[in-house]
């Protein structure tokens, strides 16, 4: 079969072989590789995008891994877009200073740095922040604004590197890469390696159980590869000789963990969250099977309901758009089949994106003044964990009659 090769046939935290999974999104493109306008009639890679759990450890993973080189040397996410995450990484830098404070100048590893933003956030609380970041234009673009980046994959020579320059680490932070490298044992080998005996490592991704909860089903896409709860990290940790030993819950992609994770004999003592969150999960089935399978038919609900809603206001003559253009929306778009005839175009604040087109479905992006100028009747908030900051920015236009659609939780006209 054509997408065989991409298979992955054993669990990526502890090798069991796995099973059928058990929600399939259909043969999708790479989320954030926005053709531009005049590649349009080129063809687009595609791959299946299905969800599995594992039987042994319990994570939760893609059936198919796309080789990381096509996601990943051009990337168009750039964290620093919004005030929120700007304020969000002020924050896990004191966080993350707070736990050290009994070290001078602690050396601090930021692994898939992006612009560099939570480095730059660790030099300003009195850290030595480096980051490591294998997209060739944000690394550039960090340094250029004197973010120290070395522009590599986290691998065994970039810990070399770091070693060799500045010594061991005292923290290492890895948000939402935890969940987007294929290779995660080999992450872990390394970080571990780059770790001092007392330093930490801190993760920080989208929660399984909140995913699960509140129907966050467009987080899955091919760059994320592992949707993570504490069950399965606890079980991964263990076999590389280290523990988590503290859980703060974050709010940024609408329900995000802050996991602390040592070498075991670190020094810390191993907080009774830890404990609490791994009792809730199995509480709550998600060492099961009837969880899932009942998200999986909320899911296919969701698809129902919201073809439903663009059939009925196109029945109407009226017009829709779209507002926000991140990996979430090529998922949604592409699940539920959305075409330009349907969405006029997406705006997006980004610049990168726009003159783009949303994957597969090549939907036009373009700057949100152009919403202003030619509102459509309905605009859906794709980017609606950030809804609370585009309504405020766009109200406006409800005094011409423009309607606002969030989907998720489920479609809704607010
Ligand atoms: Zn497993």
């Amino acid at each position: 079969m054509e997408y065989d090769q991409y298979k992955r046939k054993t669990c990526r935290y502890c090798d069991e072989p796995l099973g059928e999974p058990f929600l399939e999104l259909g043969v999708q493109p790479l989320a954030n590789n926005l053709p531009r306008r005049e590649d349009a009639a080129k063809p687009e890679f595609h791959c299946p995008l299905a969800v599995v759990k594992c039987r042994k450890c319990h994570l939760v993973q893609l059936t198919h891994s796309v080789p990381a080189h096509l996601m990943f040397d051009d990337y168009l996410y750039v964290s620093s877009t919004t005030q929120t995450f700007r304020t969000h990484f002020a924050e896990y830098a004191k966080d993350v200073r707070g736990r050290l404070s009994q070290k001078q100048t602690p050396l601090a590893v930021d692994i898939g740095s992006n612009d560099g933003l939570l480095v730059s956030c660790y030099d300003k609380a009195g850290m030595r922040g480096i980051g490591v970041e294998p997209a060739k234009n944000l690394a550039a673009e960090a340094n250029r604004q004197g973010v120290t980046t070395l522009n590599r994959y986290f691998g065994a020579e970039a810990v070399k590197e770091i070693l060799a320059q500045y010594g061991k680490a005292d923290a290492v932070s890895a948000n939402n890469v935890f969940a987007h490298i294929d290779d995660i044992q080999g992450v872990c080998r390394n970080v571990r390696d780059l770790l001092a005996e007392d330093g930490f490592l801190v993760i920080e991704f989208a929660y399984l159980a909140t995913m699960i909860e509140k129907m966050f089903f467009d987080m899955v896409y091919h760059e994320h590869v592992c949707y993570i709860g504490v069950t399965a990290l606890d079980f991964f940790f263990t076999k590389f000789g280290m523990e988590i030993f503290d859980i703060t819950e974050v709010d940024t992609h609408g329900g995000s963990l802050r996991v602390f994770i040592q070498k075991i004999g670190g020094g810390r003592e191993r907080k009774p969250v830890v404990a609490r969150f791994l009792n809730d999960e199995r509480e709550k089935g998600m060492l099961g099977d009837k969880v899932y399978a009942d998200f999986a038919a909320r899911v296919l609900g969701f698809k129902t309901k919201l073809n439903g809603m663009v059939a009925a206001i196109k029945k109407e003559g009226k017009s829709i758009s779209g507002y926000g253009a991140p990996a979430k929306a090529t998922t949604i778009i592409n699940f539920c089949e959305l075409t330009p005839a349907q969405i006029d175009y997406i705006v997006d604040d980004n610049p990168l994106k726009q003159g783009r087109l949303v994957p597969g479905r090549k939907i036009p992006i373009v700057p949100s003044a152009h919403l202003a100028a030619h509102p459509t009747a309905y605009v859906i908030i794709f980017a609606w964990n950030f809804s609370k900051e585009i309504l405020t920015k766009i109200g406006f236009l409800r005094e011409k009659n423009v309607r606002f659609i969030v989907p998720l939780p489920e479609p809704a006209t607010v």
